[in-house]
């Protein structure tokens, strides 16, 4: 996968370059693209942003210097994200959704109060948002953004298997996990993992992950059990 990134502050994004990340960048699996909007602001001093018409505190984006970055990099195959809190919140499945269906995503990240509406309207395919609280700009949202897809393309994760297990890709919580030692400041490890029964072990996994879900997160137990329609374990 292709992700081109349009940003302000390329510099934040030096962390990609670390872990499987990086490995998953050195294989070609993934290419990352970081494009400075301000490279191609026309504003003599290099601008990007104005007052928002209509006043209020804050500065906007300006639209030429990131319609001009977004023309530069935009391909037929590519789909245009702005990272934004008025998006719909991000979710494992939409990360599933977009790592198997995009071949090229170009993410936007605002600053300051956001960018121009007209950014939106003529070049923007779907607005995301990383959760309901406001953060100083797109760039963490677009690093959680390519963390989270690039987990679900092949091979950049060690074994595939990881992501089948593992939190709300069965639409549950994971299970509680232990490694070494098997006592730890006078705390066992649960004796069913330490069984060899894999059967006891699975049963006890999902057992333990109705129950942690159920607890912590009621809404995504209650759809759990709705799409199993399974009258039983709703009633537990
Ligand atoms: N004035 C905007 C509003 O009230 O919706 C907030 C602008 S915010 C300070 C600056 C930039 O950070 C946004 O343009 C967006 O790219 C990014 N951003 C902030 N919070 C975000 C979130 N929860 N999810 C995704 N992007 C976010």
């Amino acid at each position: 996968m292709k992700i081109t990134i349009l940003t302000l502050f390329p510099e934040m994004f030096e962390s990609l370059n670390a872990s499987i990340l990086k490995r998953a960048q050195e294989k070609n699996l993934i290419e990352i693209n970081i494009v400075n909007i301000r490279d191609y602001s026309l504003d003599n001093n290099k601008r990007c942003d104005d007052y928002s018409y209509g006043g209020g505190a804050g500065m906007i984006m300006t639209p030429q210097p990131l319609f001009d970055a977004i023309s530069s990099v935009k391909t037929d195959k590519s789909y245009t994200i702005y990272l934004s809190p008025r998006g719909k919140v991000l979710t494992q499945e939409k990360v599933v959704e977009l790592a198997k269906t995009q071949k090229e995503l170009i993410l936007i990240c605002g600053h300051y109060e956001g960018i121009d509406e007209r950014i939106i309207d003529l070049c923007v395919d779907e607005e995301i948002s990383i959760g309901d609280y406001v953060l100083t700009g797109g760039e963490i949202p677009a690093m959680v953004l390519i963390d989270s897809i690039s987990r679900y393309i092949p091979n950049v994760l060690g074994n595939n298997i990881t992501t089948e297990e593992e939190s709300f890709s069965n639409g549950l919580l994971e299970y509680p996990q232990y490694t070494r030692p098997q006592v730890f400041r006078g705390l066992k490890v649960p004796e069913v993992l330490t069984s060899g029964n894999h059967k006891e072990i699975n049963n006890w996994r999902l057992e333990k992950a109705l129950e942690i879900t159920k607890l912590r997160r009621p809404d995504l137990y209650k759809d759990y059990c709705k799409k199993r329609q399974n009258r039983y374990l709703f009633l537990r």
